[in-house]
């Protein structure tokens, strides 16, 4: 089976345990396994895929228990490595009362920032199908650097490039910077993946206008997807584009929704990457993953809300 890998963060989100709550006011806080790239490596496990997480944590409790996590979501961990000195990266995250969600970092550095280009795996990231990766790697040195590299052995090796950007304003020293920073690798992807909220931010202009979005196309992309929560997604490729309906579910908490969605989407490239020139199968690919993200949402946490293939399927018979 065709092996993705999923390159960056992965970190503890503590959730206040009760929503709508400020930070300030919360009395309880619930331990969440969060980081975009862990989710989606354990989105494609969960669907009965194959994965692999490359990251650093802290030599502590908290990174010892996030490699766990991986490793009981049958995610190859060969890629991971710890830190003697930095801390897990932590995050208090506010879940209001739409399920939509406001951080705050503690990262100072943390160990996933430090990762080295000496300490990648990079034939486990040359074997895969797929290499996927988010923007929050590329905020410092060396984190940057290690990134750069995993990318550019994974192209050399022929493997496809897969980009969630997952703007996290809090994290960049500012705007522009982020802009910058999100953009300075936009051209090497295969694959891009956005939300509506990113292509607003990342063109300054307005995701509903088609100029706008086809303003983030670039030569080389094989795949454009824009998402836009329960409203589904829409599809731009070279020879067509169009959009896929979203499923209406009970929403409780919106976390790792983009991630179940790509999760499942990448899955299915990696076995069969005719998808991106077959109008048809990109449709149905779109529509399951639609589901995955659906179901994502009606549970609280995202590794534990992500679904597998018979929930996918029974949503979609459902509809
Ligand atoms: P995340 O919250 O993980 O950052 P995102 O902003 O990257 O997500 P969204 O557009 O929110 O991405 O969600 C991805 C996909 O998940 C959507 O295209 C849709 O199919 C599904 N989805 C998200 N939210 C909902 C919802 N409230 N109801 C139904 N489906 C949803």
């Amino acid at each position: 089976m065709a092996m993705i890998v999923a390159f960056g963060e992965m970190l503890i989100d503590f959730v206040p345990d009760v929503a709508g709550v400020s930070l300030a006011e919360s009395k309880g806080f619930i331990k969440a396994p969060g980081g975009a790239p862990a989710n989606v490596a354990c989105a494609i496990t969960k669907l009965g895929g194959k994965s692999a997480f490359v990251g650093k944590f802290g030599d502590d409790e908290f990174g010892h228990m996030l490699v766990n996590i991986l490793k009981q979501n049958s995610v190859n961990t060969d890629g991971v490595c710890f830190d003697k000195e930095a801390r897990t990266a932590l995050a208090f995250v506010t879940l209001k009362q739409n399920g939509e969600r406001e951080f705050m970092f503690y990262r100072n550095p943390s160990a996933d920032m430090l990762l080295k280009e000496s300490e990648l795996n990079l034939n486990l990231i040359k074997q895969a199908k797929i290499f996927h990766y988010g923007s929050i790697s590329l905020i410092s040195e060396p984190c940057r650097s290690a990134h750069m590299a995993a990318m550019k052995a994974a192209k050399s090796a022929g493997v496809l490039l897969s980009y969630d950007p997952n703007v996290r304003l809090p994290l960049w020293p500012s705007a522009d910077a982020a802009r910058e920073g999100i953009k300075s690798i936009w051209k090497e992807a295969d694959f891009i993946k956005v939300s509506d909220e990113e292509v607003d931010f990342l063109t300054k202009g307005s995701a509903e206008k088609e100029e706008t979005v086809l303003s983030l196309w670039h030569d080389k992309l094989k795949l454009l997807l824009v998402t836009d929560g329960p409203k589904g997604c829409r599809y731009y490729t070279k020879s067509f584009k169009g959009k896929v309906a979203g499923y209406t579910v009970k929403t409780v908490d919106t976390t790792g929704a983009g991630d179940a969605f790509v999760g499942s989407f990448l899955m299915q490239v990696a076995k069969d990457p005719s998808i991106f020139e077959n109008e048809g199968k990109l449709k149905e690919a779109l529509a399951f993953s639609n589901a995955c993200g659906a179901i994502c949402t009606t549970q609280k946490g995202a590794i534990p809300a992500l679904p597998t293939t018979n929930d996918a399927q029974a949503l979609l018979k459902s509809k």
